[in-house]
C-alpha cells in the first residue's frame, strides 16, 4: 500500500502474507544521488506485543541509495546499510509537551558566503561548515571543492565571478568522494568546468552522480537542462599521482594522498609560489572558541608525512574545515605526538 506524506513523498509499505510490515520504502532528494531510494527493513521475529493488539518491530535495517552489493547498477548502494534493536518500546508514552528551542525556531538557511584574500588572486570562500578556494590564473579560475549542494555552490560561483570578473571557472578540484564534499559536482559540470579528481572516484561519479537519471523531487540544474557533454566524457581531467595547473604565472600543484584510513582517492592541492595547501579532513582547525587539537591523529600524522615525502614548503595550511593555520603550528602539533 502507498500514501503521499507532506504532499510530496510516495511511502509505501510492503505487508506480508503474516499482516506484518516488511519494508517501508520512499524516495527523498539527495544533492550526490538525485531521487535516492530510502528503506527500512524489518523481520518478524523482531516484533514485540506492546498491547491493544499490537504489534511493532524492535529491530530494523536501513539502506540509503539501492541496496546494491554487487554494483549491477550503481557505484555507491549497498556499502550504506545500517540498523539496531530497540531494547524498550512502549505505546504513546510521550513526556509531555516538547518545546522547540529558540535557536531552531530562529533558524535561518541563509546561503552566506564570506570572502578572505589569503595571497594576491586567492581567495577563502567560507561562511559555511565548509569552504570552497577559488584560484585565478591568467585566463581562468580554478575552485578547489564543491561541497554541500547546488545552492551553495551557485552563490560561491557568482562570488568568483564578482571577484574575478569575466574569467570562466575552468576547474573544480574535487578533493574526495564523501558526499558532503562533492554536492556541487553537478553545479560545475553544467557551467562548463572540468572536474580534476582522483581516477578512483570516476566510476562512482560517472555512474551515481553525473548522470541522465531523472531528478523529481529537487531537480538541480543539469536534471531540468542536461546538457549533451555529460555523456562526452571529457569533463573530468583524473589524477593518479600528481597533476599540474601552471600557465606560467600562476601554478597549482595536484598530488595524491595515501594510504589513508578516511578514504580512499585523497588530493590535496598546492600552491608553490604562495606557500599554501588545501586540503580537506585531513586537518580541520577548531570552530572559533574552541581549544586547538591537542593531540595529532591518524589523518594528520598521514597529511604531514606526504608533505615531507613530496618537500613541499608550506607556510599556510587551508582546510575546507575551519580557518586557515600556519603550517608550523601544525607541525607542532605532528611532532609533538610522535
Ligand atoms: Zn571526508
Ligand atoms: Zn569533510
Amino acid at each position: 500500500m502507498s500514501i503521499t506524506v507532506l504532499g510530496r513523498y510516495r511511502v509505501d509499505a510492503t505487508i506480508n502474507s503474516e499482516n506484518m510490515l516488511q519494508r517501508i520504502h520512499t524516495w527523498v532528494p539527495d544533492p550526490v544521488l538525485g531521487d535516492m531510494n530510502y528503506e527500512h527493513e524489518f523481520t518478524n521475529a523482531s516484533y514485540i506485543d506492546i498491547g491493544n493488539g499490537i504489534r511493532f518491530p524492535t529491530g530494523w535495517h536501513q539502506h540509503e541509495g539501492w541496496d546494491d552489493n554487487y554494483q549491477a547498477q550503481s557505484v555507491n548502494a549497498g556499502h550504506n546499510a545500517f540498523g539496531g534493536t530497540l531494547a524498550d518500546i512502549r505505546a504513546n508514552d510521550c513526556a509531555g509537551d516538547i518545546t522547540v528551542p529558540a535557536s531552531v525556531r530562529r533558524a535561518s538557511f541563509e546561503v552566506e558566503v564570506t570572502t578572505r584574500e589569503l595571497s594576491d588572486g586567492v581567495w577563502l570562500l567560507g561562511g559555511s561548515s565548509h569552504n570552497s578556494v577559488a584560484v585565478e590564473f591568467d585566463n581562468y579560475v580554478a575552485v578547489v571543492e564543491a561541497p554541500l549542494n547546488e545552492r551553495r555552490n551557485l552563490a560561491v560561483i557568482d562570488e568568483v565571478a564578482r571577484l574575478a570578473p569575466n574569467k570562466p571557472i575552468r576547474f573544480l578540484v574535487n578533493t574526495h568522494q564523501h558526499h558532503d564534499h562533492i554536492g556541487g559536482l553537478r553545479t560545475y559540470m553544467h557551467i562548463g568546468a572540468t572536474i580534476i579528481t582522483h581516477w578512483k572516484n570516476y566510476d562512482f561519479y560517472t555512474k551515481d552522480v553525473l548522470n541522465y537519471a531523472p531528478r523529481t523531487l529537487d531537480p538541480d540544474m543539469v536534471a531540468l537542462w542536461p546538457p549533451t557533454e555529460l555523456a562526452e566524457g571529457y569533463q573530468y581531467e583524473t589524477v593518479r599521482e600528481n597533476y599540474w595547473l601552471n600557465d606560467g604565472e600562476r601554478a597549482m600543484h595536484i598530488s595524491y594522498v595515501h594510504p589513508l584510513t578516511h578514504v580512499e582517492g585523497m588530493l590535496v592541492a598546492y600552491l608553490p609560489a604562495e606557500g599554501i595547501l588545501i586540503e580537506a579532513d585531513l586537518f580541520d582547525s577548531p570552530a572559533p572558541g574552541d581549544p586547538p587539537a591537542s593531540r595529532a591523529t591518524a589523518a594528520n600524522r598521514s597529511l604531514f608525512n606526504h608533505v615531507e615525502r613530496l618537500g613541499l614548503e608550506i607556510e599556510t595550511l587551508v582546510p575546507i574545515h575551519g580557518s586557515p593555520v600556519g603550517w608550523s603550528e601544525f607541525a607542532r602539533l605532528v611532532r609533538a605526538g610522535r
